[in-house]
């Protein structure tokens, strides 16, 4: 029994060290994104500060994607703080950044598959050569892409992470997290982190998760399909000043995802409307059939206005350099009618006009 405790797959003696129904969770989810195993977490942070956790010392060096989801810049920046584990952000668009940016006391790169909120794509493929030509372990946060879109460790990533409160559950009703890995000895180091911190998953949790599971498939299809029409309308509203998908031919990102998705672009979208902040806020707060609220990859269509939500805590310059506009939308599209969802946010269009105004 003893010896159980000390092992990720010893018998289920207690479930902080493993329980069947979380192995169950971790196992469907290290199958989709083609890994050796998976631990779960209780949330995405918790997947994620696990992993950097078990991966790195006191000295190391990360370098980390620029426009990262603000809960993962937030604990780099205490590991740089409160654990002298140095980290250099940089725009991982051009991978000679990355290069650039690499020493010889680097030890983890950090990039996100598809970035909050302008769906900026990672070429992962060259990012993580240039990682492993200079023995740097990659850890890419899959959550916006989901493994049907995209599976990094398919394109060497090390370990794969992902906020499961998102796509994965879909319903917006349970907190998780998963660090998937390609490798044994990783998937060990996490394991024994996240025994020792408690940054595990309740088994109900688990249950809630793997029923979310079962439609990931349809639901990722419909949310992808749902952001490309509305995308295409956006882009051709003269109420909206621009569009940000990766869908869309003009958008930055589109080659590079082109070459590493498939199957869609994902269900985030972003756009200003004409008008600025007040025309932005005035948008969020007259959508119907969408609801405002702060997190995405529901089978609801969510909106949210980062300025003054997500990213409320950045100056004016910060948002800029995070390529959010103060007027700026996102919308994570649900499994609506697409129809019933361009007639939502037609009128709430209307009513962000200029004229509307009291
Ligand atoms: C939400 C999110 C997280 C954090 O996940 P939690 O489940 O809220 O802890 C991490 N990364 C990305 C990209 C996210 O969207």
């Amino acid at each position: 029994m003893a010896a159980s405790l000390e092992e990720p797959d010893g018998a289920f003696v207690y479930a902080r060290h493993g329980n069947p129904t979380v192995r169950a969770l971790e196992t469907a989810v290290a199958e989709l994104e083609g890994g050796a195993g998976a631990q779960a977490a209780g949330s995405g942070m918790g997947a994620i500060a696990s992993t950097l956790g078990a991966l790195l010392r006191q000295g190391d060096h990360v370098v980390a994607q620029n426009r990262l989801y603000g809960g993962t810049r937030a604990f780099l920046d205490t590991l740089r703080r409160h654990w002298g584990v140095d980290v250099t952000h940089v725009a991982v668009g051009d991978p000679e950044n990355v290069r650039a940016a690499i020493r010889p006391d680097t030890r983890l790169l950090f990039a996100e598959t598809i970035t909050n909120p302008t769906g900026e794509v990672a070429d992962l493929p060259r990012l993580t050569a240039v990682a492993r030509e200079a023995g740097v372990t990659t850890v890419v946060d899959n959550t916006f892409a989901t493994p049907l879109l995209c599976r990094p460790i398919e394109h060497g990533a090390d370990v794969v992470v992902h906020s499961a409160t998102k796509y994965l559950g879909g319903h917006s009703d349970v907190l998780g997290g998963l660090a998937v890995f390609a490798d044994d000895t990783t998937r060990r180091a996490v394991w024994e982190r996240a025994v020792e911190s408690g940054a595990v998953l309740d088994p109900f949790a688990a249950w809630l998760l793997l029923r979310g599971l079962q439609t990931l498939g349809v639901r990722v299809a419909r949310q992808c399909a749902n952001a490309q029409i509305l995308a295409e309308r956006l882009e051709a509203d003269p109420r909206i000043a621009a569009v940000h998908y990766p869908g869309l031919p003009g958008h930055p990102g589109h080659g590079t995802a082109q070459r590493l998705l498939s199957g869609g672009y994902g269900g985030v979208l972003a756009f200003e409307p004409v008008g600025g902040l007040r025309a932005g806020r005035a948008f969020a707060e007259s959508v119907r059939l969408a609801s405002l609220a702060p997190s995405l990859g529901d089978v609801k269509t969510l909106v949210t206005h980062p300025a003054s939500v997500s990213h409320r805590q950045l100056s004016a310059e910060q948002l800029a350099r995070a390529g959010i506009s103060d007027g700026l939308i996102r919308l994570s599209t649900g499994i609506e009618d697409v129809e019933d969802l361009w007639e939502d946010i037609d009128q709430a269009l209307a009513a962000a006009q200029p004229e509307a105004a009291p």
